[in-house]
Order: C-alpha cells, then structure tokens, then sequence
C-alpha cells in the first residue's frame, strides 16, 4: 500500500522563479487493481507519477511505499525502489534503438543482477509477443514498442507499475489492446496510469484520481454496486446510462403513459473514496541491484 501525505512539488526556474506543480496532494493507493491519474495537460499528472517512481525531489510531504518512508531514504534506497518495486512505461517507449527486444527487456533483468531467458520468453508470450526476441525496434509497430516496454517492466516483478500516457502515441483500437494488458496485469499488481482520457479511465480504472492545477478534484473508486440496468419497480423508472434497447423503450413508453411515474437515474459508476485503513506492515526492498553508478556505465556501453 502506498501513502500520499500533504505532497507538495515546487519547481524553480532560472530566474528563482517558483511553480507549485502539485499543492498539498493527499491520498493512499491499494496494493492491487488499475488507478486512473486524470487530468488535463500541465495538471501536475506526470509531476505525481515521477514522485511515484522516486524520480524527482519531493518539495514537502511525504509518500510511505509498504511502510517504507521516502524521507528515511538514502540515495541507495532510492535505487532499489526503482530497480525492484517499480516498473516504468513511457508515451514514447524509451526502448533502446540498437538493441534487440530480447535484449531491450534483458537490460532490465541485468539491473538486478538477474540472468532468466525462460522468464524473459515467457513474458514476451504474456504480451503477446512470442516470436519477436530478434528483432529491433524499428522493425515494430508502435503498438508492439510498447508492448516490449511493459515487458521490460513487467519481468522485473515489480509490486508498481507507473505508466505515463502509455497510450499517448497510439490509435485508438492499439490503445485498447494495450488498456487490456494493463487491466490483465493489474488483478495481481498495482497499474497506475496517467492518462488525459476520461473515457479510458471510466471504461478501466478502478480508482480515478482527477487532478487540476496540482489539486485533487476527485478520488473515486469504482462502485461494486453499479448496474446498468433497466428497472421498472411499481412507479420508479431507474434509466441506465447507454442507450436504451427497443424493447426497453416500448416498455418506458407504456409505463409513461400510467400516472404518476418517478424516473432516476441509474446507481454512480465511481463513489467516494472512503477513508482507508492503513496498513502498518513494512516490506523490505530488495537491495542486490546494481548501483546508479554502474548503470550509467553500463548505458555507456550501449
Ligand atoms: P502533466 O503531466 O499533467 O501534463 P506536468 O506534471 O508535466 O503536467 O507539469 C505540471 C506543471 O509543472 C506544468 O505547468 C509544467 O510546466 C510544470 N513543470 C513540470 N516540470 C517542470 C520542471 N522541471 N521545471 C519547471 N516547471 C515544470
Ligand atoms: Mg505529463
């Protein structure tokens, strides 16, 4: 379970001049399901996500990943977090050019001192890329980039799974395909997906966290009692939120036609976060991870 308390992001220019990118953020995330960070362009989603990731300097506040807090952490945990706990997927793949796929989702491994061709075939499979190891990525459908790009991250195992406008780039039939695989992934880990596509979010997320100019608007989870049904019940029409069928139709226009009749609108798709229980067990990072330094060396070599 992640923590989100009273995060504040301040950047500052050149000129000192300062920007409150997100202001006083507050919320806690599950261990497993897909969250949604809604927002339009410039709100602060990326700014989040990156904060995430333990990628950029937290200005004030405080994120508790597992009982692990990021204010206890020295530059070394901060490698492990990213190496072990979380999984990156970018809008514009961040695949290596003169790299195989194979050895693209490779690299990842290598960072935590791993050596697994067996898994790193069998997620390929699991994206449906089975058969595709030798090629590179130029010879690959945007699409199919990104599906080696949540390989990479997938074969990590990490717990988290941060994706910045994974869909960004893609048509909208891709983008689906892409959406599926997360949703997949998310019954066992944690997706989170920063998004500016509110239809997306509605159809897959089971948290949406809308964010403007760095503040939380909503944070809703997805309404278990949700259904989008058609009822009549004596004089209380309830109307589903899709179009009706002709039949439905037929039967409303028969029930109007009767006096008097209450129509309501179907139960909320997304309801209120609840306040959530905290939990207060500590899990340790995994710390056999090559050091920041050696990765820079090794991305040298490529
Ligand atoms: P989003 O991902 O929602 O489009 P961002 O989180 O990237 O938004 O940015 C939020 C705000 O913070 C924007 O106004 C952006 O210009 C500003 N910002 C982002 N990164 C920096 C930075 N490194 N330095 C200064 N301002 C930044
Ligand atoms: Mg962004």
């Amino acid at each position: 379970m992640i923590e989100v308390k009273n995060l504040t992001k301040i950047y500052e220019d050149k000129n000192k001049q300062s920007f409150k990118a997100l202001d006083n953020v507050s919320f806690t995330l599950p261990n497993t399901g897909m969250v949604f960070i809604l927002g339009k362009s410039g709100s602060g989603k990326s700014t989040l996500l990156n904060m995430l990731g333990g990628l950029d300097k937290i200005t004030s506040g405080e994120i508790v990943a597992d009982g692990n807090a990021f204010s206890n952490f020295k530059q070394e945990d901060y490698d492990n977090y990213r190496n072990t706990y979380i999984g990156f997927v970018f809008q514009d793949f961040c695949l290596i050019d003169n790299l195989t796929v194979y050895q693209n989702i490779e690299l990842a491994l290598q960072i935590k001192r791993e050596n697994n061709p067996n898994l790193i075939f069998k997620t390929l499979e699991n994206v449906g890329l089975q058969g595709f190891e030798k090629r590179y990525p130029k010879e690959l459908s945007g699409g199919q980039k990104q599906r080696v790009a949540i390989a990479r991250a997938l074969v990590k195992r990490p717990k988290l799974i941060l994706a910045d406008e994974p869909t960004g780039n893609l048509d909208s039939k891709t983008s689906t395909q892409i959406l599926k695989i997360f949703k997949r992934v998310s019954k066992e880990n944690l997706v989170v997906i920063v998004s500016h596509n509110r239809e997306d979010a509605e159809n897959y997320a089971d948290k949406i966290i809308e964010i403007e100019d760095g503040k939380i608007i909503r944070n809703v989870i997805r309404n278990k009692d949700y259904n989008n049904n058609f009822v009549i019940n004596d004089n209380v029409i309830c109307l589903p939120d899709r179009k009706l069928t002709v039949d439905e139709l037929s039967k409303l226009n028969e029930k109007i036609k009767e006096n008097p009749v209450t129509i309501t609108s179907t139960v909320d798709k997304f309801v209120e976060q609840p306040q959530t229980q905290l939990d207060s067990r500590k899990v340790t990072f995994d710390n056999k991870n090559m050091s920041t330094a050696s990765l820079i060396k090794m991305s040298y070599n490529f």
